[in-house]
């Protein structure tokens, strides 16, 4: 069906089709439409199904050489090698299902959490909605870094500009309006439409929503529309490589052995074969790939559980190595939750007194507030409720904002001060509007009333609106000269108090003029006077930068705010250096040399605007730095690409900053981003000790297979308990690791330098000494268990036994990266620890002693002494990789006086 022409529609005509009108729908009518229109969303891609998920798991070299394997052994008649073989790649399927599925639960849950929401009118007022349930005859506000969340025909534009490249290919932004176009107009040049999918970059508008879902443009150009994230990390991709190559080589090496036994040492075929095939798997590390994935995906679900929203996972393994955070102050630092507590006119000054957004509250001043005798503070009163776009909500006996904070503080004024937004609607229409945006950092609006005056009423930061006024208005509603210096000492003894300051300022203009421009404001106005708003800071801020200067990590505040409020925040939030403040202004005249340095030694920067984040970004990344840089305007979007790490705020950020970010904070609080950054290094702790547990433990599996062959030994473990082995260790113990908590010492070292090696040297050192530690411990156990008159089948038990034993023992060492192995904590283990053990024990036992299972394995009930012999070289193994890991430790910190631990010295602590 060819969709309606709304763009040839006046707006009227228009609202009347959709049966909505300028307040927007009730929310009674919005249900109904929802249920009759369906949700507003795109349909999503098809679902990978359980069985081809499933199927998939066999998709990998491995599984191939297993299968190829098993079919030689069945061949050869070894049925119970055919059968351990299948069951290794059932279970190894099985459990890969399990984990990926549970992984994808668990970023699709944060995918949930990240669901856009826009803010319309319902039931006359303003609110903010999922996008998903907007229907037909919605009425969306829109502004600057909004996602267009469904097709609008616009009803107000001021100075709207959208970036519709997506669907038109257009990439500059196109501007706005709302007269309708002739209907055969092409969709780039449909002027009064906005297209769901495109972005705002300017302006601010109002539109009325036409088409949902799969009804809109981009439903019909792409009906499916992908939206796929990396479910992988560089890490992983480096593992997966890692583990294909480490296949080859095990390949190659397993086809010499054969080669070697087969023509040199003239082992039978049949045993021959099973031992290789037993090599082969033991030393390929099949379950690291699911057990990453899975580490991943729970240090993810972590993070949202502290707020920290991953949107791409590799930021998980870079936020363990970032060196600063770049942080905005307002509602990021602080609470976002004005109050307006000072009011400065040129002679008089007024405290006020009252709570929160409450409206009641007392203003205290040399005479009482009398509106009607004074035009001075009824202009003011105007300013704040008319230049200004937030709405108050009162429910459940809380009064919210709905909007920018600082508004909701001026609205609460300007009703402490007497005056209603209706009463002042009722005088005062308003016509036109220059929205707020942080490089202008004022707001201005054109009123009309209906004894035809016009006026312009602003508001913004202290120095951009005393730059417009030449005058002041005076306490008897005259006008006098301005004095600047006075005026900017004012400010700075305010903003000294940590205040935020704004001036407020109004002018008259002819009854002609609908149309607002930024020359309008350039000169001529009259200063009404200052609004002083207290933002306390957070105390969990507090916290939580005192833990990242335990960390290592440096902290900068970057904000639009005044120098002096944002020196004076930062000192109470606990930043050491506040003294020296860089403001945008002089930040422009350095050069990029010049500002790294700077960078590198100051912590506060103000009145900046988002390209000065950008070059923020790229002046610390000059020196060494890992950055995570937080952001929530559109024009925020390429430094928070930039960022090592891009933190979007998820309740004031634009979608556009989400968009662009790597990490979304669902509460925009400080104290998240250092959560995150927690989280970040205990994963990448635990990808670690995974990878350092797992290449031993398969390492010393296939050692003990080629050494035998190699020296014409007996095996002292068969290749079917060897794949036994394997299959009951990787699938718990190692599975077990995904599971730890985070050590409790990540906030207490300095940051990982991002270009560390994986496992450094210590590292491969201490894989190199496990590996001989398992084959010693094995071969040991075998061979005293056949002087002291034991059979080989016995004999051979033990040696399983105990290399099960040691891997459990090997991962009790491994829990404790920056810990001993012997401290209660890691002695204690945990739930998940445990339930592993448990399974291989009990799988141990049944091994040991039920006859049934004890025929197919050949395998002996083990005497107690023996039993008890085994575990004794558990703990030994312990003992010697602990005494070395001391022994190493003291050396270093002797060596250690006067040069700082290097991360990888660090990690093997
Ligand atoms: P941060 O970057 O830490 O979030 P911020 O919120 O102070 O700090 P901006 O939003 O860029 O930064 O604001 C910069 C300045 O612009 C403020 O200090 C204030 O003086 C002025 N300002 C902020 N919001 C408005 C607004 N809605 N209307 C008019 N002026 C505003």
């Amino acid at each position: 069906m060819e969709p309606r022409q709304w763009h040839a529609l006046a707006t009227d005509r228009v609202l009347s089709e959709l049966d909505s009108a300028m307040t927007g729908l009730s929310s009674d009518q919005a249900g109904i439409r929802l249920r009759s229109e369906g949700a507003n969303r795109l349909p999503a891609p098809p679902k990978r199904s359980l069985t081809r998920l499933f199927l998939s798991q066999f998709h990998n070299v491995l599984i191939y050489v297993l299968l190829g394997s098993a079919l030689i052994t069945t061949l050869l008649g070894h049925v119970v090698d055919t059968t351990v073989i299948l069951a290794v790649v059932v279970i190894n399927a099985v459990i890969g299902l399990i984990q990926e599925h549970r992984a994808e639960r668990a970023l699709a849950a944060i995918q949930e959490l990240l669901a856009p929401y826009a803010t319309v009118l319902r039931d006359g007022g303003r609110c903010r909605v999922k996008v998903e349930t907007l229907v037909p005859g919605d009425i969306v506000l829109l502004e600057a870094g909004d996602r267009i969340p469904a097709d609008l025909r616009l009803l107000q534009s001021h100075g709207l500009s959208i970036q519709e490249s997506m669907l038109t290919g257009e990439s500059t932004a196109v501007e706005k309006h709302t007269d309708p176009v002739p209907a055969w107009m092409a969709l780039a040049e449909r002027g009064c439409m906005a297209f769901g999918g495109t972005l705002v970059v300017g302006g601010q508008g109002l539109g009325v929503v036409v088409a949902t879902g799969i009804a809109t443009e981009m439903g019909r150009i792409s009906r499916l529309l992908a939206h796929v994230t990396p479910r992988t990390t560089p890490l992983v991709r480096q593992m997966n490589s890692f583990a294909r190559w480490l296949t080859l080589i095990i390949l190659m090496l397993a086809a010499a052995v054969m080669a070697l036994g087969h023509f040199l040492w003239d082992y039978p075929f049949g045993e021959l074969f099973t031992a290789v095939v037993g090599l082969s798997v033991a030393a390929i590390p099949e379950g690291l790939p699911a057990v990453l994935t899975i580490t991943l995906a729970l240090g993810a679900q972590a993070m949202a559980r502290r707020n920290a929203l991953v949107r791409h996972l590799p930021a998980i393994e870079t936020l363990s190595s970032v060196s600063v955070i770049c942080t905005d102050k307002t509602g990021t630092l602080t609470r976002n939750e004005m109050v307006a507590t000072e009011l400065v006119t040129v002679d008089e000054r007024f405290t006020i007194d009252g709570v929160g957004y409450a409206p009641d509250g007392a203003i205290q001043g040399a005479a009482p507030i009398d509106l009607q005798a004074s035009l001075r503070l009824r202009e003011l009163a105007w300013v704040a409720v008319l230049c200004n776009d937030a709405a108050l909500q009162h429910s459940d006996g809380i009064w919210r904002v709905e909007g920018d904070p600082m508004e909701g503080a001026l609205l609460t004024l300007a009703a402490r001060m007497g005056m209603s937004r209706p009463e002042a609607q009722r005088c005062w229409v308003r016509t036109d509007v220059l929205p707020f945006d942080a490089e202008h950092r004022y707001m201005a609006t054109l009123h009309h009333d209906h004894e035809r005056h016009a006026r312009l009423f602003i508001k913004g930061a202290p120095e951009r609106v005393l730059a417009m006024c030449s005058r002041v208005r005076t306490a008897e509603g005259g006008e006098a000269i301005l004095e600047h210096a006075w005026w900017h000492a004012q400010v700075e003894q305010l903003a000294g108090r940590g205040l935020r300051v704004l001036a407020l300022a109004t002018r008259r203009v002819p009854v002609s003029q609908t149309v607002l421009s930024r020359a309008d404001v350039e000169g001529g106005i009259i200063l009404l006077g200052l609004v002083a708003l207290m933002d306390p800071p957070r105390p969990e801020a507090v916290a939580a930068i005192a833990e990242c200067r335990r960390a290592g990590i440096g902290v900068r505040m970057i904000t639009g705010d005044h120098a002096a409020t944002a020196a004076a925040i930062g000192q109470m939030i606990g930043l050491e250096r506040t003294r020296r403040v860089i403001t945008g202004a002089e930040l422009e005249t350095m050069s990029d040399d010049e500002l790294s340095a700077a960078a590198m030694e100051t912590d506060v920067f103000a009145r900046t605007s988002p390209e000065h984040k950008l070059r923020l970004v790229m002046a610390l990344q000059a020196r060494g730095m890992t950055v995570a840089m937080t952001g929530d305007g559109v024009n925020d979007a390429p430094a928070l690409k930039r960022a090592d790490v891009g933190i979007a705020m998820g309740r004031k950020g634009s979608e556009a900053a989400r968009e662009a970010a790597d990490i979304v904070l669902a509460d925009d609080n400080f104290a998240s981003i250092v959560a995150a950054v927690r989280e970040g290094r205990n994963v990448y702790d635990k990808i670690v000790r995974v990878i350092a547990w797992t290449l031993p433990t398969d390492a010393g599996e296939a050692a003990t297979i080629v050494t035998a062959l190699l020296f014409g030994m007996v095996l002292p473990v068969t290749p079917v308990q060897i794949l036994w082995v394997n299959l009951i260790t990787t699938v718990t113990l190692g599975l077990a690791l995904a599971f730890e908590s985070g050590e409790t010492g990540a906030m207490q070292r300095p940051p990982r330098s991002s270009d560390a090696p994986l496992l450094g040297l210590a590292w491969l050192w201490h894989i190199g000494l496990v590996t001989a530690l398992f084959l010693l411990g094995t071969f040991g156990i075998y061979a005293w268990a056949i002087e002291r008159g034991h059979d080989i089948a016995l004999a051979r038990t033990m040696a399983m036994n105990t290399l099960i034993a040691m891997e459990i023992s090997h991962l009790f060492f491994i829990r404790s990266i920056h810990d001993s192995a012997f401290s209660l904590r890691i002695l204690r283990g945990t739930r998940a620890l445990w339930v592993a053990i448990g399974i291989v024990v009990a799988a141990q036992c049944a091994m040991n002693w039920l006859p049934p299972v004890q025929a197919v394995f050949e395998t002996r009930t083990i005497p107690l002494l023996d039993g008890m012999a085994i575990l004794a070289v558990a703990v030994l193994l312990l003992l010697a990789v602990e005494t070395e890991r001391q022994l190493r430790r003291k050396f270093k910190t002797g060596r250690r006086d006067d040069t700082p631990p290097s991360d990888e010295q660090e990690a093997i602590r």
